[in-house]
């Protein structure tokens, strides 16, 4: 949808779409401003340029318009004492990692907390009306930005103003008016300076007027009136209409605190500790100067390398004020910042990784300790996350359990970086042969070697970061959390009615409603249809095999084998018992293992995905490492404890919101919950998840439960492999039988060995003697040689081819006229060895080839020596005899 067609339609009718009671009571005016011409309303009728291009632009660094002044977390205390002094109901933040989403990896705006898909529909669940929240909203399109710009956060808390007026909320006329109470009582900001500029919104089908509210060129918060669906023109009045104001809570406490950079407000005590290390002091006059003049060039360039030379020129920064003064502090507001935003996204139970959402926080990670090294700072990063988390937890008690997590997971990450940096120091320097690298090279880097910009720039392989490097990573890796379904010809049928989740019959008849190729619609059925990671039910239906179960919406289609019944029939059904008795402890064990690896592991563990069969099952959890094996015996005891238990597995159904408010979002391992009734499966205390899989009533139902096989599937995902109930019992049998076999093969193993070593021991004594009696023309026969003059032959069981080999070489070396032949078997085939002297007139490669033909192998050698074999022991006899008149004629 084109918004500035539906801004140009929206604003030549004030009246309808803009004009709230407010603007006549106070007595605003509207002006259309003289440079872009955008359409704003003022108290001050000479005022004729809008917030943006107006003179008092960011005017208020150095100059606070207000007589008090409020820090982050005291600005958010006043926000919600006004709201709630005003019957708003005061929300606790939402998680920032958006589990209730398929479409986004992070929460990026404070109305997405009460936004769920329902098919492709979004729709809106409040939990309070009206309401007002301090969500912390993630956005990385901005990155480069951040730590240089004064306002830009990778992190930053929107505040959330909500009504839906048709539901007990109000609409356009008492939303303004509180936004400009807000403003003006309880923050204290003249009433002249409140500027609304007109705007509108459009998003996911709908659109809507906004009135985004400025103080002295500074947007404070924008406030949304979703009204309308479908296109303009022929658009329609939506059934829920909703006001999403938005408002940044950083700027808030800017706006009273006139500091050079939002940051220098809203990090609390950290920033002091930051400065400290660099030496410098934040409240000069050059670096209000400076930030002011970025702040004011900022919308006018596409390239923020360009703003900041303009910036650095107009304040007349010398080259040693840019080193030391401000390149260091917008390195350290940058670690402030990342850190922040880590501590939030970890607690809520992300981690830095290389897919998916946690690309983007290892490489803020990487971007701190890039900047570490580039300034060569000395900073204890745990030390950093105490002083944020103690700054941050009145607002946010949460941050606070999950302080040594964070800690934890932070240490771990940033020694990766620097391990891997013998690999990325090679890198870089090809680059810096190669010269420039374009923004696609450079997100290659990334991608496949963990190469960020910040570190070319740390070790000197580039300059500068190119502008839009961010924002084309994000865009990126935004879309790839969706999904496909497949379309099957099912329009107009009915609902099938699952009886898996009443009294789950195993043997139950049913009509049939639809039949197309091999698959059957009925009207009822107890068949569990493929979904959650649990495979589906197989069985009978009306004498036929059921080969696959799946669920399309809310019908569920069977694939049956070797025919079909026909519409209309009543036909019987049968479910394989004892297959759905096995996957559904499978099943429950899958929630187990869950919860004992968050226990064991961290609080970092959530459902990556799971897969659950008869007789075998695998749950994926996100974690950073691979696991050890004491790891897996603890997870695995901490498993059986629970099932030693025979904790109540307990099944109920909330609505949705209800369910998010009583559990938290914790409930959302399994993936979204695409309805309004959330069926929750609760093992006593120890776990709660929303699932609509098949579940044992009592976790002694499953008896046994054995971790097969662990592996690091992924970076951040380990691969639990496991058996549960009698499966795991027949692999503890199987281990043991192996572990049986394992031992007898060991000891035959010995005692192959200890005969060799004897065989060569006998060899050893008797070689010298029968040479000496060969030499001497003394028969030995006896000893299983036959002898014609000093060529010989044998095919006696007794020798192996340690005695062969070094017999008939020390034969030939002592007498040149000799020649020796030797057929044995050595395992599955007949060898044969030949050894001949220069005098002796026997060609060994001949025998050799000959023989082994026979046996259907081949052969090679020389006149002097040559050996062969073959498999066909049947020929053994034919070979011996050949190989005999061979040599001795
Ligand atoms: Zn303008
Ligand atoms: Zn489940």
């Amino acid at each position: 949808m084109d918004k500035s067609q539906i801004l140009k339609e929206f604003s030549a009718d004030p009246e309808k779409y803009y004009n709230v009671k407010l603007f006549a009571e106070q007595g605003f005016v509207r002006k259309s401003c003289a440079k872009c011409g955008r359409f704003f309303w003022t108290l001050n009728a000479d005022r004729d340029l809008c917030p943006d291009d107006g003179l008092d632009t960011y005017s208020f660094i150095g100059e606070p318009p207000t007589s008090k002044r409020f820090d982050y977390t005291q600005s958010w205390k006043q926000v919600e004492e006004f709201f709630v002094k005003n019957n708003h109901t005061s929300v606790s933040r939402y998680p920032v990692v958006c589990r209730w989403r398929d479409d986004l990896f992070f929460t990026i705006a404070s109305v997405v907390d009460f936004q769920r898909i329902m098919g492709s529909k979004v729709v809106f669940e409040f939990p309070a009306n009206p309401l007002v929240v301090p969500q912390t909203c993630l956005r990385f399109k901005d990155l480069e930005n951040v730590g240089v710009t004064g306002r830009h956060f990778s992190s930053f808390c929107m505040i959330g103003q909500h009504s839906v007026p048709d539901l007990g909320g109000y609409w356009k006329d008492e939303c303004v008016d509180l936004d400009f109470r807000l403003l003006t009582d309880q923050f204290g900001i003249k009433k002249e300076e409140v500027v609304f500029v007109e705007d509108v919104w459009a998003g996911g089908g709908s659109f809507g007027p906004s009135l985004e509210y400025f103080v002295r060129g500074l947007e404070l918060g924008n406030a949304v009136f979703t009204e309308f669906q479908g296109e303009l023109g022929q658009h329609s009045t939506l059934d829920q209409r909703v006001i999403d104001m938005g408002a940044g809570l950083e700027r808030f406490a800017w706006i009273t605190m006139g500091t050079p950079t939002a940051y220098d407000c809203c990090f609390g005590p950290i920033n002091e500790k930051l400065f400290n290390t660099i030496g410098i002091d934040s409240d000069s006059d050059v670096l209000k100067k400076y930030f002011t003049e970025i702040a004011k060039e900022i919308d006018h360039f596409d390239d923020l390398n360009e703003v900041r030379r303009l910036a650095i020129k107009n304040a007349g920064i010398s080259d040693d004020q840019l080193n030391k003064m401000i390149t260091p502090l917008e390195g350290v507001y940058l670690i402030a910042d990342h850190l922040r935003t880590l501590i939030f996204a970890i607690t809520d139970g992300a981690l830095p990784s290389n897919v998916g959402g946690g690309y983007n926080l290892r490489m803020m990670l990487r971007r701190i300790n890039g900047t570490i090294n580039r300034l060569n700072l000395k900073l204890d990063i745990d030390d950093l996350i105490d002083t944020h988390i103690d700054y941050l937890k009145d607002t946010y008690p949460e941050l606070d359990e999950k302080r040594e997590d964070v800690k934890k997971i932070l240490k771990l990450e940033s020694a990766r970086y620097e391990d891997s940096k013998v690999h990325m120091k090679k890198k870089a320097e090809k680059i810096r042969e190669r010269g420039v690298p374009s923004v696609d090279e450079l997100i290659t880097l990334y991608e496949s070697d963990g190469i960020t910009p910040e570190y070319l720039k740390e070790v000197d392989a580039i300059s500068e970061i190119p502008s839009q490097f961010y924002s084309k990573l994000s865009d990126l890796h935004q879309s790839e959390k969706k999904k496909a379904i497949a379309e099957l010809p099912l329009e107009e049928l009915p609902e099938t009615e699952t009886l898996f989740y009443k009294d789950d019959p195993m043997e139950f008849s049913a009509k049939v409603i639809k039949v197309f190729d091999d698959m059957v619609v009925l009207d009822r059925t107890s068949f569990y249809a493929r979904g959650g990671g649990q495979e589906p039910d197989l069985g009978s239906i009306a004498g036929f095999k059921v080969v696959n179960v799946d669920k399309h919406a809310n019908i569920i289609v069977h694939k049956l084998e070797g025919g079909t019944p026909k519409e209309g029939e009543t036909v019987q059904c049968k479910v394989d018992e004892v297959r759905r008795a096995n996957i559904t402890k499978n099943h429950t064990s899958t929630h187990i293992l869950n919860a004992s690896s968050r226990k064991i592991l961290g609080s970092w563990i959530w459902q990556h995905s799971a897969f659950k069969e008869d007789d075998h099952a695998r749950l994926d959890i996100t974690h950073h490492s691979s696991l050890t094996d004491e790891q897996v015996k603890e997870i695995e005891d901490a498993a059986n404890s629970m099932v030693k238990q025979n904790l109540n597995v307990n099944i109920d159904y909330y609505d949705r919101g209800t369910a998010e408010q009583t559990y938290g979002f914790r409930i959302y391992q399994g993936g979204v919950v695409p309805v309004k009734s959330v069926r929750i499966v609760s093992i006593e205390d120890q776990d709660v998840e929303a699932c609509g899989g098949t579940h044992v009533k009592k976790t002694g139902d499953i008896e046994l439960i054995k971790i097969t096989k662990t592996k690091r599937i992924q970076d951040g995902v380990v691969r639990l492999e496991f058996v549960s109930g009698p499966t795991a019992f027949q692999y503890l049998k199987d281990q043991e039988e192996e572990s049986k076999k394992q031992a007898q093969d060991a000891k035959q193993k010995e005692q192959i060995e200890k005969q060799r070593e004897e065989n060569k021991a006998k060899a050893r004594e008797q070689i010298p003697i029968l040479l000496e009696k060969i030499i001497s023309g003394e028969s030995v026969e006896s000893d299983g040689i036959n002898t014609k003059g000093k060529l010989c032959f044998t095919a006696s069981e007794n020798f192996d081819d340690f005695f062969h080999q070094n017999f008939g070489k020390k034969l030939v070396a002592k007498d040149s006229s000799a020649a020796f032949c030797g057929i044995f078997e050595a395992g599955p085939t007949v060898r044969v060895m030949v050894f001949a002297g220069e005098q002796s007139g026997v060609n060994s490669g001949e025998i050799a080839k000959e023989i082994a033909s026979i046996l259907g192998g081949s052969g090679g050698g020389d006149a002097k020596f040559a050996q062969g074999g073959g498999k066909d022991t049947s020929k053994k006899e034919q070979a011996i005899a050949k190989a005999k008149s061979m040599i001795l004629g």
